[in-house]
């Protein structure tokens, strides 16, 4: 299958730094059709297309923005959320980088819907680069008068990951440690300086001008089921051609990793960055929607040489180092999990690793604060259930080697006893 590009179709075609280049392709159209619309009549626009948050939870955009544009507040805010953390995710920087007045358009309709009339784009500390570009193309879209109703800052990020989340986003934002917050309250009722606040990420608001040109019918006859629309992907790993496609929802992972990126061998796939789903080669044929495996796009390609208990460990490690330390079951959870992987990876595992592992996995993914730690136990979880033999290779690896190191194995030169 071809990729179908929606969310990147002016990605190359314009000149990011000069909006000139967007205007010719038909850039603020869609900001001039919002203008003319009631509130309300955007918003039942954007919930009838089914359009979804694309940064990996999966809700339905216009029912949040509705939640939002019905309640009460001085000041309501928007988020763009361009966090993009997660292992493997580069999407977000791309489109930043590409099409920076689409994001503009989005983000303003959007404040046109919900009332907002203050926004943020978070950006990553790590893509600190790309901040001069976005302020100036704020400036151009200023000075045409498109930021008539509202105010667009750039706020950097200082490199947490947790800061993804959207709640601890918001602290860091208010200036208080990058911390997840108990819930309820969610952001549409009560977010930013207890106001109410739309957090939505860069590719969703992408999607945004698009719906309102084209409309709900044209954007929601594309993908499958509750998945509507298009799905912007980072392929990396062992693929010919790791980089961005974008494909309608419910195509499959083959076209994705064989089709489009060029895998050849493949032994797992890990869709979703650190937290994401780890599923084997065989099946390949999945179609990825909100329904099967999607997350945030990023999708990561492993061949037959590589190491499974490997691959989760170095998750766990990046999620321990990660995990803000505010709810037990992730600060420590992360930290039981690390001494496993790495007794498991040093020829030292116990067979009770692999049901403590299981244990811990289910306990963080019920009782940890946010997201982070939920998903902690999804590539623990997806490994033992796919990949079991390999954790009982290094069980019992490990236990020749105690009882070779501790004396109960002689070695001669007949060999082994
Ligand atoms: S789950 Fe982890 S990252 Fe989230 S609040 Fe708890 S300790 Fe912090």
């Amino acid at each position: 299958m071809a990729e179908k590009r929606i969310v990147l179709g002016n990605c190359g075609k314009t000149d990011p730094q000069d909006i000139e280049s967007y205007l010719k392709v038909g850039g603020f159209k869609a900001y001039e059709k919002a203008r003319r619309m009631k509130p309300k009549a955007i918003v039942e626009e954007v919930k009838k297309s089914g359009l979804t948050g694309r940064g990996g939870a999966g809700f339905n955009c216009g029912l949040k923005w509705e939640l939002a544009m019905n309640a009460k507040g001085r000041q309501k805010y928007l988020i763009c959320n361009a966090d993009e953390g997660e292992v493997g995710a580069f999407k977000d920087k791309y489109i930043l980088s590409h099409d920076p007045f689409g994001l503009i358009e989005g983000m303003i309709i959007a404040g046109l819907a919900i009332g907002a009339r203050k926004a943020y784009i978070y950006l990553r500390g790590e893509y600190h680069p790309l901040k001069g570009l976005l302020v100036s193309a704020i400036g151009q879209a200023s000075g045409k008068g498109y930021l008539k109703d509202m105010d667009i800052q750039v706020f950097e990020g200082a490199g947490a990951y947790v800061c993804g989340e959207e709640s601890a986003l918001m602290n860091s934002i208010e200036g208080q440690r990058g911390e997840s917050r108990y819930k309820p309250p969610y952001p549409p009722q009560r977010g930013l300086w207890d106001m109410p606040t739309i957090i939505n990420n860069v590719e969703t608001l992408m999607n945004i001008p698009h719906i309102v040109n084209n409309g709900a019918a044209w954007f929601s006859a594309m993908g499958a089921g509750r998945s509507k629309g298009t799905k912007v992907f980072s392929v990396s790993g062992d693929v010919a051609g790791p980089g961005i496609y974008e494909m309608e929802m419910g195509s499959t992972l083959k076209e994705l990793v064989v089709g489009l990126a060029g895998a050849a061998d493949i032994k797992a796939v890990q869709i979703g960055g650190a937290t994401g789903n780890i599923i084997p080669g065989y099946m390949i044929d999945t179609p990825l929607s909100h329904e099967t495996f999607l997350g945030s796009g990023a999708v990561m390609v492993f061949n037959s040489t590589r190491d499974i208990i490997d691959i989760v460990h170095n998750d766990i490690r990046f999620l321990n180092e990660e995990s803000c330390g505010k709810c037990t079951p992730c600060r420590e959870g992360t930290e039981v999990m690390l001494e496993i992987y790495g007794r498991l990876q040093q020829g030292d595992g116990r067979e009770r690793d692999i049901s403590t592992l299981e244990e811990l996995a289910r306990t963080m993914a019920a009782a940890s604060l946010c997201g982070l730690g939920q998903a902690a136990a999804v590539p623990v979880l997806d490994s033992l259930r796919y990949f079991y033999n390999e954790y009982i290779d290094r069980v019992n690896q490990s236990q020749f080697l105690r009882s070779y190191l501790g004396g109960e194995l002689v070695v001669s030169k007949e060999g082994i006893r």
